[in-house]
């Protein structure tokens, strides 16, 4: 089966329906080489407000449906997602720079969401609740709709899909905004898995478009629900337009996690943690271990074998060489991180692996005697760089480890788990691991941050699915209307 024909998707092969086109064909660029690879069809404005239309109508057959069809087409997704990853993989390197085993763990996790997504079809729909009125009294939860998401351009397929897999299992119709720069991964591939599924026209709509068409989707008064993640700053004027029209947002925003490392770890697979933390997919990951807090007697030695590691990482075309890290997304998004790599050298930080770049291919950086203010330790770099500081007690690592607006992801690497929890227990984050690094993700789990990295809103499993993408009702039944006294 050729999911993705021909690479050109300016909205003929969705019928008109799963493509909003009428921003007309948009080339498709592959970062590695800068050769146009396809075209989609750009939505705008009023593709969004014809597509959110057309899913608030779609919605209620889908909603009255039984939930074992709405199971079946997401159980169907799941297997297409495994049946087809090769043809899906090819797609993903090449559009968001990906390496084979990034690919395969987006389309991995894509078949996980959906098969989770279609258990969670069949799950209970509320409680029977107590009453002091001789009636029955139930809290049942009802889909709210349409349920807008927004996603970026680093993991665009997991990202996309695990809020539209269970927003649909629930009963709900979606408009997907994936971002332009990877409109096939984040938008093309679910869209066309989900109609080969079986999914009835007009559930879904893929608008990809700019942020004009993001924010139109979070003020569009047919739109209850948003599921955004992205970068802090956008994730802000989200929730400021969704306060004036009163739209739930879920908002998965950025990090700048610490991976603290004890003095009593193996220092060789602690590196190799770290390593993988900050360099995995360029470190354009929002768990990205974006801080290395090293107990000072083994931070030398830690250095040495971090930047050992990064100096011989091999970097390039991942579609045509056998590399580690390929390029990173777009010249914008290299200049950000060199900038901030020359500008916490500028301000006194030892620069000991990488901090070069030719073309989008950005070496792995190592950055040690970093002060806690410079750029690239005190922001979001979103790029292969690791930056290193050192502690002596517990306590001093909460300071450092705590000294953040965001809350995303920590990771400690100790022999002593008991250590881990209590550092677990005093340093804010949505999400902790104990002797790993900070990147991890599986449909089962629920994912968020706190402070800066979102409203604390969770995705993933079913109690954090039902609670994103239902509202609860308060419906009680009684067999005879009560006599009132007037
Ligand atoms: P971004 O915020 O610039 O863009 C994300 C999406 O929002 C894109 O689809 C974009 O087109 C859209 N958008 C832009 N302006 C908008 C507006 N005013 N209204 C509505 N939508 C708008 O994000 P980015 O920089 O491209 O992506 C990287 C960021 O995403 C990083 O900060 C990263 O940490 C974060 N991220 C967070 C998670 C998470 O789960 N917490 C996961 C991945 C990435």
């Amino acid at each position: 089966m050729a999911l993705l024909d021909d690479g050109g998707w300016d909205g003929r092969i969705f019928n008109g329906s799963w493509v909003e086109s009428s921003g007309g064909p948009t080339p498709i660029r592959e970062p590695a080489t800068g050769d146009q690879i396809g075209s989609y069809g750009r939505a705008n404005t009023e593709d969004l407000a014809a597509a959110t239309e057309r899913a608030a109508a779609a919605q209620r057959d889908w909603a009255a449906a039984s939930f074992e069809e709405r199971a079946a087409v997401l159980r169907h997704a799941g297997e297409l997602f495994e049946s087809e990853a090769d043809e899906l993989h090819t797609w993903i390197m090449r559009e968001t720079g990906a390496i084979t085993p990034k690919a395969a763990l987006e389309t991995h996790v894509a078949a996980q969401e959906c098969f989770e997504a279609a258990a969670l079809a069949s799950h209970p729909t509320g409680e029977i609740l107590r009453s002091a009125q001789p009636r029955m009294s139930l809290a049942r939860r009802l889909p709210v709709g349409v349920v807008g998401v927004i996603s970026p351009f680093n993991f665009p397929l997991i990202l996309s899909i695990r809020s539209v897999a269970p927003a649909l299992a629930l009963g709900n119709a979606v408009v997907l905004k994936p971002d332009p720069r990877t409109a096939v991964t984040g938008g093309v591939i679910i869209a066309r898995v989900l109609q080969e599924a079986g999914l009835p026209e007009g559930v879904l709509h893929l608008v990809p478009g700019g942020a004009e068409v993001g924010q139109a989707l979070v003020e569009d008064p047919r739109v209850p629900v948003v599921s955004f993640t992205g970068s802090t700053a956008v994730g802000r004027k989200v929730g400021e337009a969704a306060a004036r029209t009163l739209t739930r947002a879920h908002l998965e925003l950025g990090g700048n996690s610490a991976l603290i490392v004890l003095d009593d770890v193996d220092l060789d697979l602690a590196a190799s943690a770290g390593a993988f933390g900050s360099f995995m997919h360029q470190g354009q990951i929002c768990m990205t271990t974006g801080r290395h807090l090293v107990q000072r007697g083994v931070a030398d030695e830690y250095v040495e074998i971090l930047a050992d590691k990064a100096k011989n990482i091999p970097v390039g075309n991942p579609l045509t060489e056998q590399v580690a890290l390929g390029p990173i997304i777009d010249e914008s998004q290299r200049d950000k991180i060199h900038d901030m790599v020359t500008g916490s050298v500028e301000g006194g930080a030892t620069l000991v692996a990488g901090g070069t770049y030719e073309g989008l291919f950005y070496q792995p950086t190592v950055l040690t005697d970093i002060s806690t203010n410079s750029p690239a330790y005190a922001n979001e770099v979103f790029g292969p760089v690791a930056p290193i500081t050192s502690f002596d007690g517990i306590d001093e690592a909460v300071a450092l480890a705590s000294d953040t607006e965001y809350g995303l992801s920590l990771g400690i690497l100790t022999r002593d788990v008991m250590k881990g929890v209590d550092l677990a227990d005093r340093i804010p984050s949505g999400i902790v691991h104990i002797n790993d690094q900070t990147i991890s993700d599986e449909a089962v789990a629920p994912f968020g941050g706190v402070g800066a990295s979102g409203t604390g809103a969770r995705l993933g499993g079913p109690a954090a699915n039902i609670a994103a993408f239902t509202d609860t009702q308060w419906l009680t039944l009684q067999g005879e209307i009560t006599r009132y006294p007037f």
